[in-house]
């Protein structure tokens, strides 16, 4: 352990001493690694950020640096890779911490030394974009808070002892996508935060209480986390309207991307069947109840109505194992009506159009799923809504621009008519014949009438500020050529 430590802080100051060797070509170290800064991103294959001939001879480990980088200058994050030959199908895998490695060396090779295994590659990769001047920070860092754990440095930044992150012994951690913002923050962590609030999410009942967005972002998963309470109280949950537009699905606020909930709730509702507490099931329902309601979408309505009816059971004091079973009230009912839980992890929503367009033709609805028409008929009503106040708008886009273009058309005329007045009092001033005289103040004043005229009309005109309904008949006709 001891060992570790030593040899650590030795390969830590290396780094110092590599980055001046860009001067100065003496940068190899007494042992014997050369350490270089790397730009993020950047991978390689062997020594010195990766095991050589381990554990047989030829044998070379892939190494890859990530993006984020710590105060002390290294990457946080950096992977490692298996040689291709110890990779099950030939699958590439890749280890994101010390543990999970450590955890795959003692599994796959339990006689081996896993600290003579550590000790021959150096774990941390330090930055290209590192400074002289961090770097003296570093070396004074260096020991406090990279050394304080028992051979990893793996730690929750949120503190949070159950973090999935330190329980991960799994083989292929994809790698995250780089995040500067929340992921800076100190004390919060990706993998155990809510990206609203901040505080830990939790793992009970499986993880009813958050949903983790796994958009793929240029190759790396968003990985980040949410209540999903958070989330539906901010209107990033459930189903919205506006600009945000969800219908039972999660927008995450960091990637902008959108997570179906239906299958989410699936998933939750399946969950349920192996809870005994009636409380917990209670509390897993109302948050599934919650995501789904408002719905458009035929199998989420369809599930929502489910799960209704088990809180409806649960509530009437039904045993717990009862509650997801079929009523066997009506044949009809038990056929048409009721989806079991098992099709709905299967894509229950081929299943479940079929049943819908088999209800419309029915006509009489059995009583035990009126609840369920009444909302099939109600999403129908909501459907015309949509429908009506699109065609409105549309309509109303046409009056606007109608209205636009009339006015308009009538001020130029005004403007037209101003102009010509203009021009017949010059002329007048320029005649001195009595004759002259007398036409030019004819055409002057029947100018200043047309002008009265037309001015009049803009002001009819002017109604249309209330809509077309309220503008009286003839001036739609005469005045915007509406044939009522
Ligand atoms: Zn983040
Ligand atoms: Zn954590
Ligand atoms: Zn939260
Ligand atoms: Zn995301």
């Amino acid at each position: 352990m001891q060992d570790i430590m030593t040899r650590e802080l030795q390969e830590s100051m290396d780094i110092d001493s590599a980055g001046r060797s860009i001067e100065s070509p003496n940068g190899l170290k007494g042992n014997g690694f050369h350490l270089y800064p790397v730009s993020a991103g950047a991978s390689g294959e062997g020594l010195p950020y990766a095991p050589e001939d381990w554990p047989n001879l030829g044998d070379k480990w892939g190494w890859k640096a990530g993006r984020r980088i710590t105060n002390s200058g290294y990457y946080t994050d950096r992977y490692i890779y298996p040689p291709i030959r110890l990779c099950q199908d030939g699958k590439a895998s890749s280890f994101k911490s010390r543990l999970s490695l450590e955890q795959y060396i003692r599994a796959k090779f339990p006689d081996a030394d896993v600290y003579a295994f550590f000790a021959s590659f150096c774990w941390k990769i330090p930055s290209e974009s590192c400074e002289d001047n961090d770097k003296e920070k570093f070396k004074s860092l260096v020991g406090i808070s990279e050394h304080s754990g028992s051979g990893n440095d793996l730690r929750c930044k949120a503190g949070n002892k159950v973090c999935s992150s330190l329980g991960a012994g799994e083989m292929s951690d994809s790698a995250v996508m780089f995040c500067d913002i929340c992921c800076n923050e100190p004390g919060f962590c990706r993998d155990c935060c809510c990206i609203l609030c901040c505080r830990t999410i939790t793992e009970a009942f499986g993880g009813y209480d958050y949903i983790t967005c796994e958009a793929n972002i240029e190759g790396c998963v968003c990985g980040h986390n949410c209540h999903i309470d958070c989330a539906l109280r901010a209107y990033m949950a459930g189903t919205v309207g506006g600009s945000i537009g969800l219908d039972a699905e999660y927008y995450c606020r960091r990637c902008d991307s959108r997570t179906d909930l239906v299958s989410h709730v699936e998933k939750l509702v399946k969950n349920c069947e192996s809870i005994d507490s009636r409380d917990d099931i209670e509390k897993v329902l109302k948050v599934c109840i919650r995501v789904l309601r408002g719905s458009k979408k035929t199998n989420a309505y369809h599930l929502l109505h489910q799960i209704e009816l088990a809180m409806e059971k649960l509530k009437d004091g039904a045993f717990v194992g009862d509650i997801w079973k079929k009523e066997d009230a009506s044949p009809v009912t038990s056929d048409n009506e009721m989806v079991e839980l098992s099709p709905i992890a299967n894509g229950a929503s081929k299943s479940t159009d079929v049943k819908e367009s088999r209800d419309s033709e029915t006509g009489s609805p059995p009583t035990s799923s009126s609840k369920f028409h009444h909302r099939v008929e109600s999403l129908k009503l909501e459907d015309k809504i949509d429908q009506v106040l699109q065609a409105l708008r549309k309509s109303q886009e046409i009056e606007y621009r109608l209205a636009e273009e009339k006015l308009s058309a009538q001020k130029s005329h005004i403007k037209n008519l101003y102009q010509q007045l203009d021009k017949e009092k010059s002329e007048l001033s320029g005649h001195t014949s009595q004759k002259d005289q007398d036409e030019l103040f004819d055409v002057i004043l029947n100018c200043v009438d047309q002008i009265k005229q037309e001015v009049s009309k803009f002001k009819d005109m002017e109604e249309v500020a209330n809509g077309f309904g309220r503008v009286p008949k003839h001036i739609l006709q005469e005045q915007f050529g509406l044939d009522i």
